[in-house]
């Protein structure tokens, strides 16, 4: 930032009044793409959030790059999922105890369900996402400590991630239960977390609090259009079966009303087993479905499948935005890009 400010002054042309705001700026970190984005457009000309996820990764198992690591030390805030979603971020944090955390998984308000809940409950998204709350009664067991900001102490409570730490490529102790993290794939969850975002970096950039709130505003307003050209977009295929690469969906088809048939690899997209492709050859031969192959995985997996059953592959999805260029823009361009890719198999 210093050297940021110095460059101002030397090109002159800044009027000096801007430069005590801009200083209080500090640096953002945020986990993947789609969490840089909301974040991004909070902060606006303010500054920019930095990203940890490299394109094209693995959100569930990437592993920080020691620079990466070392550099959360000077980190302001660190906006993220949780570490149901990025372990390899929970123990990187342990190691750092200056960076003020905003967990937006398990903050108060955010909708959270398990995986495989899709079309288990009353979403809401047709009375107009008023309901953040919706969903809190059925998982106080899944909260991670509502206090997102856990200064010191960094209690993360590793015992329920429900993620295997040693090594994901073995299914020991995981499963298609507990809390999925995959919360940003509901707009509903997007646009609470704006706010969230604004409150966080007004309360510790006070002087800008007015141009956070205005930013988050606009962004949610951008939202609300997005969220309602994607249902009416969606509106005519919600009944076919669709099967898709990792257990990814359930929000975006909780909200949107969706059916998924079946994923290939399980929640944190690790490598599914010989019974389990067996199963989903069976489905797939049973009846019209969509399959999904997804844009950081091995397409092999899908390829094989589809030969096997005479399927046809629809195109890519990519719910973690892993390549889509980051930055503001990344939100609305991964959901309609999912949604037109969704439609464009199924109708
Ligand atoms: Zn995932």
């Amino acid at each position: 930032m210093r050297y940021i400010i110095s460059l101002l002054l030397t090109s002159v042309a800044v009027p000096a009044l801007t430069l005590p705001a801009m200083a209080e700026v500090q640096r953002v970190v945020t986990d993947i793409p789609p969490v840089h984005s909301l974040v991004a457009q909070v902060m606006g000309d303010l500054g920019q959030p930095e990203l940890l996820l490299e394109k094209g990764a693995n959100a569930h198992s990437f592993q920080l790059r020691p620079s990466q690591a070392a550099g959360l030390q000077e980190a302001g805030l660190v906006v993220w999922i949780g570490p149901e979603m990025t372990p390899w971020l929970d123990r990187a944090l342990e190691a750092v105890s200056s960076a003020k955390e905003l967990r937006l998984l398990a903050a108060e308000g955010t909708f959270r369900q398990d995986f495989g809940a899709e079309g288990a409950h009353d979403h809401g998204a047709e009375a107009g996402h008023e309901g953040h709350g919706r969903a809190e009664a059925g998982h106080e067991g899944h909260d991670h400590g509502t206090e997102e900001k856990a200064e010191a102490g960094h209690d993360h409570a590793h015992d329920d991630h429900g993620h295997d730490e040693a090594g994901h490529d073995d299914h020991a102790g995981h499963s298609h239960t507990g809390l999925d993290p995959h919360a940003w794939l509901d707009p509903a969850n997007a646009g609470h977390w704006l706010g969230l975002i604004a409150a966080e970096l007004s309360a510790q950039d006070p002087e800008n609090a007015a141009i956070y709130a205005a930013n988050a505003e606009k962004a949610q307003a951008d939202l609300t259009a997005l969220d309602g050209e994607i249902a009416a977009l969606l509106a005519p295929v919600k009944d076919k079966p669709l099967v898709v690469f990792h257990d990814a969906y359930g929000y975006f088809a909780g909200h949107y009303g969706l059916t998924i048939a079946a994923s290939i690899a399980e929640g944190d997209a690790a490598n599914p087993g010989a019974k389990h492709i067996a199963e989903l050859e069976a489905l797939l031969r049973e009846g019209p479905v969509c399959l999904f192959p997804e844009a950081n995985h091995d397409p092999k997996l899908v390829a094989q499948l589809a030969e096997a059953t005479g399927l046809t592959p629809a195109g890519a999805l990519d719910p973690e935005g892993s390549f889509i260029e980051p930055g503001a823009a990344l939100y609305g361009q991964m959901l309609r890009a999912m949604a037109t890719t969704i439609a464009d198999c199924a109708k």
